[in-house]
């Protein structure tokens, strides 16, 4: 049998004389499920996923056809119905394109990780998680104790009739855990995640354990807790509600595909308009963003995008300014605007499209105590648990699983079913103190794109203060 790059090889120098330039992607997924519920093992899946897209570029127009068959045949037949399809549309394409829109990228990635993945045994991972679900066990009103481990392996390889050859290898680890306390017709959940590019190094059974009985505490303290008061009042968002606070209301609206259009039928629009990018103050002199796939441990940190484009560092927003959105090598040039590195695929039968990756907010001075010693009255709220934002990415309301009180700068009484809401520039213009020490979160499940692509992204964030928001309580 020859190997699969000898097959992609032959294939791209058979069609190489049909068209301007011709790539392969050619990916490999292993994914594994462990979920323990309630001290039970319930679910230990697995299941590999393989194949390749075959783009071309043919009159200035890119298509595309995937595979499963890695056969040089295979991959020639997927090659010819790409080179049909393209020629058959290329006169209704968006822009012309030419093959320096592909640059001939070469090089390796490997995530960080302490420990591989491969040498870390389901058994040790599910003793680590039963031991989980029994640190939860504080009560007979914990009802749900749940533990899930999420184990990705992703290999992603690159070739190109140009000489683009890039390798690149993902470790993926999420795990989750979740403590329910009911009591009555009440009932209260608080969570705990390390999602991020780890090995087996995550499943150190101490802070694993640790974690598991912070959050069953938390869960039961929540029961008893009065419901969130509501009124205009200081904010403090912990990193795991920045998170998502920055993924909806910077990633989102700042992606160029979204703001040229192309995902209004689905994902929705932007209220960022492209005269904006160098003009809109964002938010306060404090908001300071970038787009950093480079640092090591975060969600979605790569070398390459899925266009060959290498990545970088780059400020989206500066001192409140907005400078650059989320857009690849193509919609950089559809739309004349500063991009990234970020075009990306969620499968090898998926082009790629404009996506986030890691989007951060950068650090600055305050400890937390100095951050909440600045709210006379106010509220600390962490975890997000849910959220509504409009297709423009401008009004929106979260949820939170805890609230904690502040007055007189100091932290006081727990609340339960915490919520805010705001419009998105007069929300980041509140901003009025920045964290110190950030946190790095992920989530396997960012949607968009037609046919749909269910991605991964990360965000570091630290704790940060908002001046005069609209708070209230309920379950949102
Ligand atoms: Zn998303």
């Amino acid at each position: 049998m020859p190997s699969v790059s000898s097959s992609i090889h032959s294939a791209l120098r058979g069609v190489a004389p049909l068209v301007q330039w011709a790539g392969v992607r050619h990916s490999r997924e292993l994914t594994a499920h462990r979920v323990v519920r309630n001290g039970l093992p319930q679910t230990n899946a697995s299941a590999l996923d393989e194949g390749a897209m075959c783009e071309v570029l043919v009159d200035g127009h890119f298509g595309h056809a995937a595979t499963a068959d890695l056969s040089a045949s295979g991959l020639q037949r997927a090659f010819e119905r790409a080179v049909a399809t393209t020629q058959a549309t290329s006169a209704r394409g968006a822009y012309r394109f030419e093959a320096r829109h592909r640059p001939a990228a070469q090089g390796s990635f490997r995530s960080a990780r302490v420990r591989d993945l491969d040498a870390t045994g389901l058994a040790e991972i599910t003793d680590c998680l039963v031991a989980a679900t029994a640190a939860m066990q504080l009560s007979d009103l914990l009802v749900t104790r749940v533990a899930h481990a999420m184990l990705v392996q992703t290999q992603i390889d690159c070739y190109a009739t140009n000489g683009m050859q890039t390798q690149q290898n993902f470790d993926l680890v999420s795990l989750q855990l979740a403590a329910t306390a009911a009591q009555g017709s009440e009932s209260q959940t608080r969570t705990w995640s390390r999602t991020g590019q780890f090995g087996g190094e995550v499943f150190a059974r101490e802070e694993v354990v640790a974690q598991a009985a912070r959050v069953a505490h938390d869960a039961l303290d929540l029961l008893q807790a009065p419901n969130c008061p509501s009124g205009a009042m200081d904010l403090v968002l912990m990193p795991d509600q920045m998170m998502l606070q920055i993924h909806e209301s910077i990633g989102h609206p700042l992606e160029l595909d979204r703001i040229l259009g192309d995902e209004r039928n689905y994902a929705g629009w932007s209220f960022v308009k492209p005269e904006d990018f160098g003009h809109l103050r964002y938010g306060s002199h404090l908001m300071n963003v970038c787009f950093d796939p480079t640092r090591e441990h975060q969600f979605a940190s790569y070398a390459f995008d899925d266009g060959g484009h290498a990545a970088r560092k780059e400020m989206l927003i500066e001192d409140g300014l907005l400078l650059r959105g989320l857009g690849s090598i193509e919609s950089q040039e559809r739309s004349g605007l500063p991009g990234v590195a970020n075009f990306r695929s969620a499968s090898w039968n998926r082009a790629p499209i404009d996506r986030m990756a890691n989007i951060n907010l950068v650090p600055g001075s305050s400890t937390l105590e100095e951050l909440v010693g600045q709210v006379e009255y106010g509220i600390l709220m962490a975890s997000n648990r849910s959220w509504s934002i409009d297709d423009y990415r401008n009004k929106f309301q979260f949820g939170c699983e805890h609230g904690q009180l502040i007055e007189d700068g100091r932290l006081g009484a727990v609340v339960r079913n915490p919520n805010y809401r705001g419009v998105t520039v007069d929300f980041w213009s509140r901003l009025a103190g920045v964290g110190r020490d950030d946190e790095a979160h992920g989530t396997p499940y960012c949607g968009k794109g037609e046919p749909s692509q269910v991605i991964r992204v990360g965000h570091a964030s630290p704790p940060c203060l908002f001046r005069g928001i609209d708070v209230f309580g309920g379950q949102a």
